[in-house]
């Protein structure tokens, strides 16, 4: 754990000082535009966001605000947990000015830093929070038919949920919040099933250990 505990201090402090792209420089409102994932390190769940709005810039920490409180709440009540189970990130670790989604360019130079949180971590499934996550890891764009389906990624080793972004905007829809109310639902079952493999799959290791 001390290991692992090392290496994302090691990595932060790496993305904390980086300046390989232009978000490096922010803008006129904000001048330390790095953000780096926080949470539980050893959790079974990492959830991927874009990339940091002025709120998370001020206090250092990814997903908090509406968006945030709107997602805590439907990991609350329906996956039963807190942001103590989880880690949270983002694909591109810098604010983008007036917030404007990152261009390819830039999401491509920070992409070493979320494989690398990625390899760290080794969570069981990932949630793309978005349109942009979503197409960050499938490679598609549609969160109609991309919602709620576990999909695995060949580059990141891990399955991925594409979730609709929880923002004000979408959750005051009422199509949107029940979409996404279904989503945490089949979410739950599916990391019950997840679950009973690793659990099963443990039996098996060891009943062959004991046939040596
Ligand atoms: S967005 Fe990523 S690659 Fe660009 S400066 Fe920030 S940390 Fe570096």
């Amino acid at each position: 754990m001390s290991e692992k505990i090392a290496l994302l201090k090691e990595l932060k402090a790496e993305c904390m000082s980086c300046t390989t792209c232009r978000l490096h420089k922010g803008d006129s409102k904000v001048q330390k535009p790095h953000v780096f994932g926080s949470g539980n390190v050893r959790a079974k769940i990492m959830v991927v966001g874009q990339n940091p709005g002025f709120n998370e810039t001020q206090k250092g920490k990814p997903f908090i605000g509406a968006a945030g409180k709107n997602f805590d709440k439907f990991l609350a009540d329906i996956l039963e947990l807190d942001r103590d189970h989880i880690y949270i990130t983002n694909t591109v670790k810098c604010y983008s000015p007036k917030n404007r989604a990152p261009y390819w360019d830039e999401t491509d130079a920070c992409r070493h830093f979320l494989r690398r949180e990625i390899e760290a971590i080794q969570p069981k499934v990932i949630l793309a929070l978005g349109n942009y996550a979503a197409q960050y890891f499938l490679k598609k764009t549609g969160m109609k038919d991309l919602h709620g389906k576990k999909v695995w990624s060949e580059e990141f080793n891990v399955y991925v949920v594409p979730l609709y972004h929880p923002s004000p905007m979408n959750m005051n829809k009422p199509v949107l919040k029940q979409a996404t109310t279904d989503d945490f639902i089949k979410l739950k079952k599916m990391l019950e099933e997840m679950e009973d493999e690793e659990t099963s799959a443990t039996i098996d290791s060891d009943t062959d250990v004991s046939r040596v």
